[in-house]
């Protein structure tokens, strides 16, 4: 599943790609969003937001009343293509296709794809955590959930109602970084340790977006630095735990362990994560 940094560029490169452009050819050739489709067709897309996983399109809507944010969330299998106009000729799995005279982009396999009113944005932005990639984010919203908490933060952390877009990647590395034990109970989180890790989620979701990918090492722990071949993994980036199970830890040599936690791979070094 894309973690927060992938929806934030998303929303960016929607918003270069079609924000201030004219009206747009809006399709739903899989069939699935036709009939908003055609209520959004030659309509131009005014504004772009993304908050957590959550992906929203602002189209110009001449009947203020009208819904006219496209709600999307890709879940586990949803994956957006941009391109070059002229726009192939679509396939029957393209749920939702924008397409201008200079570029079109392809929208497939999202979890969720609906057209949705301006209150309807305001509530999935109400149930959901603050986001670090926003810049109107409450990170002591968080933490008034954490610090009562007796769930791990490990578990917290990927709970989007406490803090949203903080996926598996992002959550073993920040824990890593600062050399915190997955299993603590949110309430034995101490403010200032808050407040450091909400920081580093801010800078490092922020890379993310700009680069495209997760990388979390220190500029002491790159490969250049260490004198070790670079990282081999599909989700790219230069991390210190996830999905290294069994490495050696790059700064105590130890071995680098896995478990399930909430459902998800939980990485992590015991020795530089004491309890
Ligand atoms: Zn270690």
């Amino acid at each position: 599943m894309p973690e927060g940094h992938t929806i934030h560029r998303l929303a960016k490169d929607y918003a270069e790609a079609f924000v201030t452009g004219g009206p747009l050819r809006v399709t739903s050739p899989q069939g699935k969003f036709s009939d908003a489709a055609a209520l959004l067709d030659r309509t131009p897309l005014h504004a772009t937001d993304a908050h957590g996983k959550h992906l929203f399109l602002g189209f110009a809507e001449p009947e203020p009343e009208h819904a006219d944010w496209v709600h999307i969330h890709l879940g586990l299998f949803g994956k957006v293509t941009f391109g070059p106009a002229p726009a192939p000729p679509p396939t029957d799995t393209v749920r939702l296709r924008l397409a201008d005279d200079t570029s079109y982009v392809d929208l497939r396999g999202p979890a969720t794809c609906a057209l949705i009113t301006d209150g309807e944005k305001r509530a999935v932005h109400d149930r959901l955590g603050p986001d670090p990639l926003r810049p109107d984010a409450d990170p002591a919203r968080a933490y008034r959930r954490i610090s009562r908490s007796r769930t791990t933060i490990a578990a917290l952390l990927m709970d989007q109602k406490v803090i949203a877009g903080v996926g598996n990647v992002y959550r073993a590395e920040v824990l890593f970084r600062h050399g915190i034990d997955p299993y603590r109970a949110g309430r034995d989180i101490r403010p200032a340790q808050w407040d450091a890790i909400w920081a580093d989620l801010v800078a490092l979701m922020r890379e993310g977006v700009r680069h495209n990918r997760i990388d979390t090492v220190r500029p002491e722990h790159t490969p250049e630095a260490m004198g070790r071949p670079p990282r081999v993994d599909d989700h790219g980036g230069e991390v210190y735990v996830y999905r290294r199970a069994h490495l050696p830890c790059h700064i105590c040599g130890g071995e680098i362990r896995t478990a399930d936690l909430a459902a998800r791979n939980l990485f992590w070094c015991p020795a530089c994560q004491r309890p």
